[in-house]
């Protein structure tokens, strides 16, 4: 079976991980500085914070921004679950706005409208970049500083990509932006995730909430005892730490980010030609895009039938996202189908298609010929 998504591995990330094993410390060490770092330069941000895994990052950056069960925090319907999950860990209510069926991003005109006629501003907006295609940042930040609202990216598609030149995770337009290290995404740390942030309170805030909210640093404890061991816990955080053993795999592989970006896109080059010829829709790559994902678009009614078919022949197909209200647990809080016609409507049609940095030329052919055969047999 082709994977829709595979991690690349080498020697030198396998030694990168021996090397911490044999060290003193396999967590809370040197390697997640290195790798924080790394991650500043790479995107330009003043402060990284890793985590394990970019849920985790989610939910820091909505305590950090201060969301708690008073808060309306709005994403796009069009996204993993966990974007508007970390709004409802905090207690918060949540909204979904609709796409732009162009991109599958969060529209711009349909927030716009939204903020418009809203009797109640949400407090922090979560932009999904889907498939490692940046969002209008500069239109979502002009409205953030009209309406008054923060905004957290979910950039857990967009490593490694950009906006106008400007690497995406900068937080030029944004309070803080969210990358995620799953095996699946641009580059791995097995599990793992970042908040980036420019703003040197947010991350000190994401740093002590990350570790239970204890901090030793005397300058902030109130003096509850005196003595070398004393730590004091000021807020209410939790343990979601990387291991030095994830960071020094993080560190590794973004050492060849570049490389596999640019093999991502020119695996999305090569699908476009091929179904530009077959008249297959898909959704297309920007040419500053990560593309995390690489999504045809098919009749509706046949969208059951190609992607049984694909699977079959050994074609490794996903699809990207259900609507996050179609789901049980938000059903339940009151959201019904309907609410977002063009989110609906792009998930009745899609299909991922395999996109990795190791997918070869001629497993790419393959997936094409298996696709356009499926899609012309219905
Ligand atoms: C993968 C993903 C997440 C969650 O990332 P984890 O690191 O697995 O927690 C969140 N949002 C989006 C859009 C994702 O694709």
């Amino acid at each position: 079976m082709i994977p829709y998504g595979h991690q690349d591995i080498n020697d030198e990330d396998i030694d990168a991980v021996v090397e911490v094993l044999r060290s003193d410390r396999i967590t809370q060490g040197q390697a997640v500085e290195n790798f924080e770092n790394c991650l500043c330069e790479l995107t330009g941000a003043q402060f990284a914070v890793s985590t394990n895994s970019a849920t985790s990052a989610l939910h820091l950056a909505c305590m950090a921004l201060g969301v708690d069960a008073g808060s309306l925090v709005w994403t796009s319907a069009n996204t993993y679950v966990a974007s508007a999950n970390c709004a409802r860990l905090c207690g918060a209510d949540v909204d979904f706005i609709d796409i732009d069926p162009k991109t599958g991003n969060l529209s711009v005109a349909a927030l716009e409208q939204k903020l418009a006629s809203a009797n109640r501003i949400p407090d922090v907006v979560i932009p999904v970049h889907f498939a490692g295609q940046p969002c209008d940042m500069k239109a979502i930040g002009t409205l953030a500083q009209q309406y008054g609202f923060r905004v957290i990216e979910d950039a857990s598609h967009a490593l490694g990509a950009a906006h106008e030149s400007v690497p995406v995770g900068a937080c030029q337009y944004s309070d803080i932006a969210v990358f995620s290290f799953h095996p699946v995404k641009i580059a791995t740390t097995g599990e793992g995730g970042a908040l980036l942030c420019n703003d040197a309170e947010l991350a000190r805030k994401s740093v002590s909430l990350r570790s239970h909210g204890v901090t030793r640093d005397a300058s902030l404890m109130t003096g509850i005892d005196s003595g070398s061991w004393v730590y004091e816990q000021l807020a209410l955080g939790c343990n979601y730490r990387l291991t030095d053993i994830q960071a020094a795999l993080g560190c590794s592989q973004l050492k060849r980010l570049d490389v596999f970006v640019s093999r991502r896109r020119e695996i999305a080059a090569r699908y476009a030609q091929a179904f530009d010829r077959a008249g297959i829709r898909y959704l297309a790559a920007g040419v500053q895009s990560s593309v995390h994902l690489f999504v045809i678009r098919v009749d509706a009614e046949y969208r059951k039938v190609i992607f049984d078919q694909l699977v079959e022949q050994g074609v490794g197909v996903n699809v990207h996202y259900i609507p996050v209200y179609w789901q049980p647990y938000y059903r339940q809080l009151g959201f019904v189908r309907g609410q977002c016609p063009e989110s609906e409507h792009y998930y009745a049609e899609a299909i991922s298609l395999p996109v990795y940095p190791a997918l070869t030329d001629q497993q790419q052919d393959f997936v094409i010929e298996q696709v356009t055969r499926a899609v012309g047999s219905v």
